[in-house]
C-alpha cells in the first residue's frame, strides 16, 4: 500500500471514530431524557398517592401520620434521581463562576467564557 493511500485510511479512520462517538453521546443523552421523563412520571403518581393518603386520613379523622412520612421520603427519593438525570440531560449545568445554567455539552460558559 503506499504512502498516500495509508493516510487517506487513516484520516478515514479518525473521522468515522469521531462520527461513532458523537453518535454515541447523542444516544447516551436521549437515554438520559427517556430515564427523567419515566422519573417524573413517576414522581407526579407519589404526588397523587401522598394526596390519596391524605384525602384518605381527612376522610376517616385518622391521624395516622406514618403513611405520609414514608409517601414523603419516597418523593424526595425520587426528586434526587431526576437531579441526577438533569446533569445528563443538560437542563442544569452550572457555570462555578456566574451561575449561568448552560447545557451539557456545553465545554465553556456561554455567558462567561469560564471552564465548565
Ligand atoms: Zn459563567
Amino acid at each position: 500500500m503506499n504512502e498516500q493511500a495509508e493516510k487517506i485510511l487513516a484520516v478515514s479512520g479518525s473521522a468515522l471514530k469521531m462520527v461513532g462517538d458523537t453518535a454515541s453521546k447523542a444516544l447516551n443523552v436521549s437515554k438520559a431524557y427517556a430515564n427523567r421523563a419515566k422519573e417524573e412520571m413517576e414522581l407526579r403518581r407519589k404526588f397523587y398517592e401522598l394526596g390519596k393518603i391524605c384525602y384518605e386520613m381527612y376522610s376517616s379523622g385518622s391521624d395516622e401520620t406514618g403513611n405520609i412520612k414514608a409517601k414523603i421520603e419516597e418523593i424526595k427519593k425520587a426528586e434526587s434521581r431526576i437531579d441526577i438525570t438533569k446533569e445528563h440531560t443538560g437542563a442544569s449545568r452550572r457555570c462555578p463562576v456566574c451561575g449561568a445554567a448552560n447545557i451539557y455539552s456545553n465545554s465553556f460558559c456561554s455567558k462567561c467564557g469560564s471552564n465548565l
